[in-house]
């Protein structure tokens, strides 16, 4: 793996040489105001998709030189905000200004809480049509991924060109749910079968160590709170993974006062903090 930061002042490219690229928008927690939200964009070859796209990316999009519709494909891990707070200017500026639909990738059940819940209010409305308003399939063009039956926790996969996607259940929220089964919809994504990106979950040891088990896990970004308690994983939590699994994980999606936790990250092993703004190449 190589890293390289972004240069200042150019337009991020939403294609390379081949190689798969991952590049964190931003790596702060929901409510971080430092270093934006903990969104993805994957470039490989011709190929690119966005995981997660929260009420910063647009912006975070701007500061790389990138409308939001310049973004082709989708895929959201969950329905707190700063994942998906800006699909709204997504689905409004494709449909009116750019008039395109990018494509969503989304299994059934999550479709129906990301628009009945969420999108609905600020979308379905804007047309009318003899009784009819607008549905989630009006403003992006639905792909479904497919249910891996040979897998315990729930996992899909798809493929978007040459990047390949497994998306399984987490346990995010509540905080008092046992298990991913009886958590709120949340999903981590591997991409390539390569690398591991949790998304939002809290301190799961059995995800990490049975999808290391199943695939050829090289680098882990792990959700990651300096506090203990609440709906993430906990720094002091996660020291408690083997130290094989420790020195390939970087973490995310941590609060802006990460100045003062970066010893303690070094001290217990870990490969760092994910950069923001920053190439990771594989
Ligand atoms: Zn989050
Ligand atoms: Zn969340």
């Amino acid at each position: 793996m190589e890293t390289r930061p972004f240069s200042a002042g150019t337009q991020l490219s939403l294609t390379n040489d081949g190689r798969l690229e991952l590049f964190f928008l931003g790596v702060g927690s929901a409510f971080a105001k430092r270093h934006y939200q903990t969104n993805l964009l994957i470039v490989k070859g011709q190929d690119h998709v966005l995981v997660d796209c929260g009420t910063k990316c647009p912006q975070a999009l701007y500061d790389v030189g990138l409308p939001v519709t310049a973004i082709q494909n989708f895929f959201i891990t969950h329905s707190h905000s700063d994942h998906i707070g800006g699909l709204e200017e997504v689905a409004l500026l494709g449909r009116y200004m750019a008039k395109k639909k990018p494509v969503m990738i989304i299994a059934e059940a999550y479709q129906h809480i990301l628009w009945d819940m969420s999108l609905r209010g600020g979308c379905a409305h804007n047309e009318e049509q003899a009784g009819d308003i607008l549905k989630f399939s009006d403003f992006f063009e639905v792909r479904r991924p497919r249910h891996m039956a040979d897998i315990p926790r729930l996992t899909y996969d798809t493929e978007v060109g040459s990047i390949g996607l497994k998306m399984m259940r987490t346990k995010h929220i509540p905080d008092s749910s046992g298990t991913w089964e009886s958590s709120f919809w949340s999903c981590g994504v591997i991409i390539d079968d390569r690398i591991l990106f949790t998304s939002d979950t809290r301190y799961d040891p059995e995800l990490v160590l049975s999808y290391c088990k199943q695939f050829p896990i090289e680098v882990i970004f792990h959700d990651c709170q300096f506090f203990t308690g609440g709906v993430h994983a906990s720094l002091e939590e996660l020291a408690g993974l083997p130290d094989d699994i420790r020195a390939r994980m970087y973490l995310v999606h941590y609060g802006d006062n990460w100045e003062q936790f970066e010893p303690r990250v070094a001290e217990l092993g870990f490969a760092g903090l994910t950069q923001q703004m920053t190439h990771y190449m594989f």
